[in-house]
């Protein structure tokens, strides 16, 4: 279903725009993808040859942006769970990998698509170890990013390795030129613990040249800090046994953010994913190398106490921050909804209205798409969704109505075209 040519007014009983007040019986225009215009209904400028599209009991709020997922490994839901120690999971989720076929691949990331537009997601970040995602997620007309991972802890495989990912990354960059397409490229290089120095540095320069977003696994376990602290543990166990230990390797002694700060491959274009460990000294390097900081509620709060979280250290010192649900293998699903209960439950004096600029507007800064969604304003893309709401509602109680009962979207809007619909409009 399109609404994507003609220029179409969507009308409903509140609009949540982001960054402005709420607007009570409020309108959208929109026309070829973007919006045109919001405000109430009866300020709208109107032809009266649009088409209307009046949603009753509904709130229209920006469609979330979830910064951090892999969408390939949504086939997992429910079979592979999140377990101690962390490199056991690991290991699991490798050997498991292996047996998926490009179909399996792709029908993953579908599905993985199909539960996130329910749960109110109409951006991605996804991390992509095949670069199936782009294809998926432009034929299904959703927007994202698709980041590329790369693996390798062994130094002498860095140059390979590159060259590799160089020759894929630049046969993509062709297919999208001159497109106007949804999706785009970003850079992953994994994590500290299974990229080379150089690797890092090859990578991240790459993404620098190209000024393409960087998305890192960092400070995610306390195995992780360990093994750069003193170099042993059971992540170096997993990388001997999988024949990918580097003997040269020196371990840093370092924090993992000050390793990669040591490394000078940080950016304002990096977003650092999990960072549960972290002390002064790394916030300071966080707010100075100006990352953006990716949490995710679900998935981090089955393994940490609050205490390992960056939300309110981060919110205080202004580094920029948005949620992110993981996959599912390590979530039980990929909801922004389930997503902001959570991070309400968990930290119950965080104004609802920030938890919802967070997934939305945060998730889109963190993804450098602020220019593109995240807000309901002129010229940004029409991405949009629809919840419903009782009656009884009214502008004060709106945003904690959203964070603390709503389940998931009834409608879903990208780029001007439905997406979604549970409404049968
Ligand atoms: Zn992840």
């Amino acid at each position: 279903m399109s609404t994507n040519e003609r220029t179409t007014i969507f009308h409903a009983p509140y609009i949540l725009p982001i960054g402005l007040p709420p607007i009570s019986d409020g309108a959208i225009k929109i026309r070829k993808g973007k919006i045109v215009a919001v405000s109430r209904f009866r300020d709208l400028p109107k032809t009266g040859k649009e088409k209307l599209i009046s949603l009753q009991d509904s709130l229209i709020l920006p469609g979330f942006v979830n910064s951090h997922t892999h969408l390939e490994l949504s086939c997992f839901k429910g079979v592979i769970k999140r377990k101690r120690p962390f490199s056991k999971w690991v290991r699991e989720i490798i050997e498991a990998k292996k047996k998926l076929s490009e179909r399996d691949c792709e029908t993953s990331i579908r599905d993985g698509i199909l539960e996130s537009l329910r749960g109110g997601i109409t951006s991605f970040g996804d991390i992509t170890g095949t670069g199936l995602s782009l294809k998926v997620m432009e034929r299904m007309g959703v927007r994202g990013i698709a980041f590329h991972e790369l693996i390798g802890f062994k130094e002498e495989d860095a140059r390979r390795i590159f060259a590799t990912f160089m020759k894929r990354i630049i046969m993509f960059q062709k297919k999208l030129a001159g497109l106007e397409s949804t999706v785009g490229i970003g850079v992953s290089p994994h994590s500290p613990y299974s990229v080379s120095p150089e690797l890092f540095k090859l990578s991240c320069g790459f993404a620098g040249r190209l000024n393409l977003p960087v998305s890192i696994h960092l400070s995610e376990t306390e195995e992780e800090v360990r093994f750069l602290k003193n170099g042993n543990g059971p992540l170096k166990k997993l990388l001997l046994d999988l024949g990918s230990f580097d003997r040269g390797w020196n371990p840093p002694g370092l924090s993992p953010l000050r390793y990669l700060h040591s490394l000078k491959v940080l950016s304002p274009r990096t977003s650092i994913v999990h960072f549960n460990f972290f002390d002064e000294e790394d916030l300071r390097v966080a707010k100075k190398s100006n990352i953006k900081i990716i949490y995710c509620p679900k998935s981090n709060n089955k393994w940490f106490s609050r205490k390992r979280s960056p939300v309110m250290d981060c919110f205080k010192k202004a580094i920029p921050f948005s949620i992110g649900t993981d996959s599912l293998a390590s979530n039980d699903s990929l909801n922004m909804f389930d997503e902001m209960r959570m991070f309400k439950s968990l930290y119950p004096l965080f104004p609802a209205k920030k938890i919802l600029k967070i997934a939305t507007a945060g998730g889109a800064c963190c993804l450098g798409l602020e220019d593109r969604t995240g807000s309901l304003q002129p010229v940004r893309f029409a991405d949009f969704i629809a919840v419903r709401i009782p009656k009884s509602i009214n502008s004060k109680n709106l945003a904690e109505y959203v964070v603390r009962e709503v389940k998931e979207a009834s409608l879903s809007v990208i780029n001007g075209r439905i997406v979604y619909d549970s409404l049968g409009i």
